[in-house]
């Protein structure tokens, strides 16, 4: 299985976001494996606002329809199915429906040619798309009731395999967890609606992370996105692994999880005799040092590793080197181009970070050397550095260096970067940087890791997985369950 990292939920200038549809897939198909636009096209029982003039301009018609969605929506299906290419950048049609009572659900589509769906309640929308082939995922699920979150009661996991757990919103598993909702209107986070909640109620559900962005930018670092093990680059067999369940959240760093369950993977409900043993094993390769892998069974966790930075890191091996430029008020919009090389070792891969405003790109030419090219300042955003993350592969003499219009201008070996950061600002006063972060070793950031467990709490127990690291990312696997034999 190949592991592809997407993100299906960005807003453009179609409903309330900023930015034209073509525009997002382009930076979507710049960064990401796959992506989908889900502009808002119906919100049914939206209240009058009878006091709030400026809300009742903006969402104008939403209760049947979001104008610009359906003028355009022939518009958005040709962008899908000119942008789709096959082992290479996987579009989905997307649209997405909001209900005050019911929460914010996005239906997405296998095929490009479908038309938009409305409905005046959950169970319409569930109907409208009986016998097609669509799925419907519910997001930043743990607003209050009747304020936007989910109500699980009315939830068929059968009409959608996954639900988004993080967004720009916040994490939707617990609301006692780390990246609260970041204070929305639509209230604080409530236990009725989280992911937990769910997963208490039984509903066999896996997970993703998607942006919810709402400036044309797909896969915003930071904002989530979703992490899917399939065999191939394509639509057949991306839909096949979400209905599988062979998906996982991150927030931002495109964090490896491998998790599995006497060897059968995450999503899956499998059966296991009593006293039978449940051998776990959890494989993760991060961004950065790690900072504890959890297992949570039924809502608690049962297994903490911790003291990752604790290990003495190899003199060989793989090192993550952070590759970071920006900062700069002159000119307000300033264009790189610049490479990153290696040499006495190479480059095993990278992520890219990259965050509006502007445009970003990455690309290799052979193991040893990669091209970027960004725009970096304007507004809204200002001096925002970008960033991409080496994966090196080498020794402690393995140089990295960056080279920028002919000249060097920030070099040094792996050895060196274990010890300290460096920067360069060779543009003068406020004219910007380049930043190479210090290095972390394998030791670090990577982790094989087994534990067992035998007992039956109920007659279906769930397992998933959680990881953090030491700059703040996470990782959310999608649980196994375990049913009595
Ligand atoms: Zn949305």
């Amino acid at each position: 299985m190949n592991l592809y990292f997407g993100e299906i939920h960005t807003h453009t200038g179609l409903s309330d976001g900023r930015g034209e549809p073509a525009d997002a897939v382009a930076v979507g198909k710049a960064h990401l494996d796959f992506c989908a636009l889900a502009d808002h096209a119906q919100s049914p029982d939206l209240p009058d606002f009878d006091e709030w003039e400026s809300a009742r301009d903006r969402y104008a018609g939403w209760r049947e329809a979001v104008p610009g969605v359906k003028a355009r929506w022939h518009e958005v299906q040709a962008l899908m199915r000119a942008n789709y290419e096959p082992g290479r950048f996987v579009t989905f049609l997307a649209q997405e429906w909001s209900s005050m009572g019911w929460g914010d659900h996005n239906i997405y589509y296998l095929r490009d040619d479908e038309p938009l769906r409305f409905a005046s309640s959950l169970s319409e929308l569930y109907a409208a798309v009986e016998g097609v082939e669509a799925m419907v995922i519910p997001h930043h699920t743990a607003y209050p009731l009747r304020h936007r979150g989910v109500d699980w009661a009315g939830f068929d996991s059968a009409k959608g395999p996954v639900v988004e757990i993080f967004s720009r919103h916040g994490s939707s598993e617990t609301e006692q967890g780390p990246f609260p909702y970041s204070g929305s209107a639509m209230g604080p986070r409530c236990a009725a609606g989280t992911v937990q909640r769910a997963l208490e109620l039984g509903h066999i559900v896996g997970f993703i992370a998607s942006s919810d962005g709402h400036d044309s930018f797909p896969g915003s670092y930071n904002s989530g996105l979703a992490a899917v093990y399939a065999p191939a680059l394509d639509r057949e067999s991306l839909w096949e692994a979400l209905w599988q369940r062979r998906t996982y959240a991150v927030t931002g760093d495109r964090i490896r999880l491998d998790f599995g369950l006497n060897g059968r993977p995450m999503g899956r409900v499998i059966s296991v005799g009593d006293g039978q043993p449940r051998r776990i094993e959890i494989g993760v390769d991060g961004w950065d040092c790690l900072d504890r892998v959890e297992i949570i069974k039924n809502g608690r966790v049962v297994k903490r590793w911790a003291g990752f930075d604790l290990e003495r890191g190899g003199g060989a091996g793989r090192f993550k080197v952070g590759v970071e430029w920006g900062y700069h008020a002159f000119p307000e919009e300033r264009k790189w181009s610049f490479s990153v090389e290696t040499s006495g070792g190479s480059m095993a891969g990278y992520q890219t970070c990259f965050q509006p405003p502007g445009f970003h790109q990455a690309r290799d030419s052979g193991p040893r050397r990669l091209d970027i090219s960004s725009t970096t300042g304007g507004k809204p955003g200002g001096a925002r550095p970008q960033r991409v993350d080496l994966d090196v592969e080498g020794t402690l003499e393995t140089e990295v260096a960056i080279r920028n219009d002919g000249e060097w201008v920030l070099q040094a070996s792996v050895g060196e970067l274990l010890g300290e950061s460096m920067a360069s600002m060779p543009f003068g006063v406020y004219g910007g940087a380049f930043y190479l972060s210090r290095a972390v070793a394998e030791a670090h950031f990577r982790a094989e890791l087994e534990w067992q467990d035998t007992e039956f709490e109920r007659q279906r127990d769930y397992y998933y997985v959680r990881v953090f690291q030491r700059n703040g990312q996470a990782a959310w696997s999608s649980p196994i369950w375990v049913e009595r034999a």
